[in-house]
């Protein structure tokens, strides 16, 4: 199926590695020019010239820190006007609710809640003006059922769901779509920090950590980057612009409940 976004320019940040990368050779692969981001240049302009190699697309690349104001401004400045933005960061740290101060919400809230309203608040004009436009946030699966270890995460995602819930229906009429999607257990070397921690904590391999995680998943794996690369595609295709403020979740089953 042809989705209907060659040739449109997409930003897609914290897009070196994991699910920012999936979603941003799946744009590619449709023929989406690229903007990409991460803190490390190495690794970005490495994954960016696998892209550019792989599907022939335009991609510039910025190495700047998407949750601070000044990297926030670099990207912005060199993306332009993009028709798409997927918006992401790394995630905050697992603990306990006794650990948290509020430094520790206030960084969690800049990664993970204010950084994504600050791009959509920058870039939403834009696509209203030119009668077009696609944002994907990638969010938690914490937003449907709490992760107990990941309160920050928990609390600064649902913030941000709340915020898009409300805005995505207030540019739809431009030909705006904004959605959430949701990962549940990935392979990624996020997924691999988490299993980490469990791991020593049991006296057990991170390969048991996995699997033991794997046999919680009614798919009994953890999901990959192409396939969450493959829903981001769709939800910024033409075919998706009735699509308003929903959550995709794509937990392989692994989140309990009917709807
Ligand atoms: P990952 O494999 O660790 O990749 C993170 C990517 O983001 C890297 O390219 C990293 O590059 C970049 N990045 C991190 N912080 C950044 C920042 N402040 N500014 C710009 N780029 C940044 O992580 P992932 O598994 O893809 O996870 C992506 C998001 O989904 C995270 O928020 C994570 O919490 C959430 N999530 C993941 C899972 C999972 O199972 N994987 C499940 C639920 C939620 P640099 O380090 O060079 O900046």
């Amino acid at each position: 199926m042809d989705m209907g976004i060659r040739g449109k320019r997409a930003l897609v940040c914290a897009s070196s590695k994991g699910l920012g990368r999936g979603c941003a050779e799946a744009l590619a692969a449709e023929g989406a020019n690229l903007v990409m981001n991460a803190r490390g240049a190495e690794a970005l302009e490495a994954t960016a010239q696998a892209i550019r190699d792989a599907h022939g697309v335009e991609v510039v690349t910025v190495a700047a820190d998407i949750t601070t104001e000044d990297g926030r401004a670099r990207v912005l400045e060199v993306a332009g006007d993009v028709d798409i933005l997927v918006t992401n960061a790394g995630g905050p740290p697992p603990g306990v609710w006794s650990d948290w101060g509020r430094d520790d919400f206030i960084r969690a809230l800049d990664a993970n809640m204010l950084a994504p309203i600050a791009l959509m608040t920058a870039l939403l004009p834009g696509m209203m003006a030119r009668g077009w436009g696609r944002v994907v946030n990638i969010t938690s699966q914490s937003v449907k059922a709490p992760i107990p270890q990941l309160g920050l995460s928990n609390a600064a995602r649902t913030g941000l769901t709340g915020y898009v819930a409300g805005t995505a229906r207030q540019v739809a009429h431009a030909g705006v779509t904004i959605n959430n999607l949701l990962p549940g257990i990935h392979a990624t070397d996020r997924a691999q920090a988490l299993d980490g921690p469990v791991a020593e904590r049991e006296g057990i391999t991170i390969e048991e950590a996995r699997a033991r995680r794997e046999a919680t998943i009614p798919a009994r794996r953890y999901g990959t980057a192409e396939e969450f690369g493959a829903a981001c595609v769709f939800l910024c295709s033409q075919q998706a612009g009735f699509i308003v403020g929903q959550n995709l979740l794509l937990d392989g089953g692994g989140t309990n409940f009917t709807i």
